[in-house]
């Protein structure tokens, strides 16, 4: 595992693995009435969001703190922090603090490179989502549950539909989904495809109609107006009806394939409240499995030099009575005896 992670590119295919299945463990934590490892006790995570997000940071602070990680959350939100002077300075400012990791949304693509590239802290970087550019715990979530659902994912098919020239999701699956073997195919209107998309390691369609029949999964892309600033499609009504997806086209497809959605949904535009709603809809399940995957990086990217490097075994402490397990609860909380424990 490496130091950072930056972008689903990062991730070999074992590496990629090597999360999904870590994640896979650690999701039984979620199952347990103490939702609480020690693993990262004494560690800091710092969570600097540029960008408006609730989900995305709700869910890394979750993650964080399932680990016994200390967690502070500095929103940036109204400072004028785009330049590299200004992340420099909030940089120095978190390595003064000690930060073991630093989980950064930001709305500059490139500022979670800057920020792991430039010297500035020594701590890991997680990229939370940057720009237009790349989201890949987004991608490994997505990844985790189409696994729970369709099992390995070499050779399935995967569509993504809507607005992928604004979209991090989509690049940041279509890396990822290539590098674990399946095949992913682009429906967009052309006005709402990157340039240079012909380059990505997958299909383009303008056909919505056409590619669900063969999908063993559909990923719906929100349509991002506030990164708008030109129309983009004729109407709401012409958009949904090309590229939304409604009951109708769910019908068409094959019995154990899934929707997705990565959140927060337009209801009504890119997909259909009935869909959104549908059994055989993901879109929950998604916000859950965040909180695994992200407990799976922060866990191999903090403790990747001693123990994760060589096994991804954890030992998961018995369940305890609630009075003695908030590993929180100060000194002489039995530490040494969970320490032990955490280090298989
Ligand atoms: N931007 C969305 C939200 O704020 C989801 C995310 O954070 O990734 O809920
Ligand atoms: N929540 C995702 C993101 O922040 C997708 C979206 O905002 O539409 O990239």
């Amino acid at each position: 595992m490496m130091r950072h992670l930056l972008s689903a590119a990062d991730l070999g295919r074992d590496d990629a693995l090597l999360v999904l299945d870590t994640a896979e463990q650690l999701a039984q934590v979620a199952d347990r009435p103490v939702k609480k490892l020690p693993t990262l006790r004494g560690r800091t995570v710092v969570n600097l969001f540029f960008e408006d997000s609730t989900r995305t940071r709700i869910s890394f602070e979750a993650a964080a703190k399932r680990l016994s990680a200390d967690v502070i959350n500095f929103s940036a939100k109204g400072s004028s922090v785009s330049k590299g002077e200004s992340l420099k300075d909030t940089a120095l400012t978190l390595q003064a603090m000690g930060a073991d990791a630093v989980v950064i949304r930001h709305g500059s693509s490139g500022a979670p490179h800057m920020l792991a590239h430039s010297g500035w802290i020594e701590g890991s970087v997680v990229n939370a989502g940057d720009g237009t550019h790349e989201h890949p715990t987004q991608a490994l979530l997505d990844a985790f549950t189409m696994r729970r659902h369709l099992g390995d994912l070499e050779g399935r098919r995967v569509t993504i539909v809507g607005d992928v020239l604004h979209s991090r999701v989509a690049r940041s699956n279509v890396l990822l989904l290539h590098t674990l073997g399946a095949q992913v195919t682009l429906v967009a209107p052309p006005t709402l495809l990157p340039v240079g998309v012909e380059t990505w390691p997958c299909e383009v369609s303008f056909d919505l109609d056409a590619a669900v029949p063969g999908s063993d999964a559909v990923m719906m892309l929100r349509v991002q107006r506030e990164r708008m600033n030109a129309a983009f499609f004729p109407s709401v009504r012409e958009y949904s009806r090309r590229y939304g997806l409604d009951a109708a086209r769910i019908d068409a497809l094959t019995d154990d394939a899934i929707v997705m959605h990565p959140g927060p949904m337009n209801r009504g535009l890119e997909i259909s409240a009935e869909v959104a709603d549908h059994p055989r809809s993901v879109i929950v399940e998604q916000v859950t499995n965040g909180v695994s995957v992200r407990m799976a990086v922060l866990y191999l990217l903090l403790s990747g030099s001693e123990s994760a490097l060589g096994t991804t075994d954890i030992t998961l402490p018995d369940a305890e009575p609630a009075t003695d397990s908030v590993p929180d609860s100060g000194p002489g909380t039995g530490t040494a005896h969970d320490l032990g424990r955490v280090s298989a």
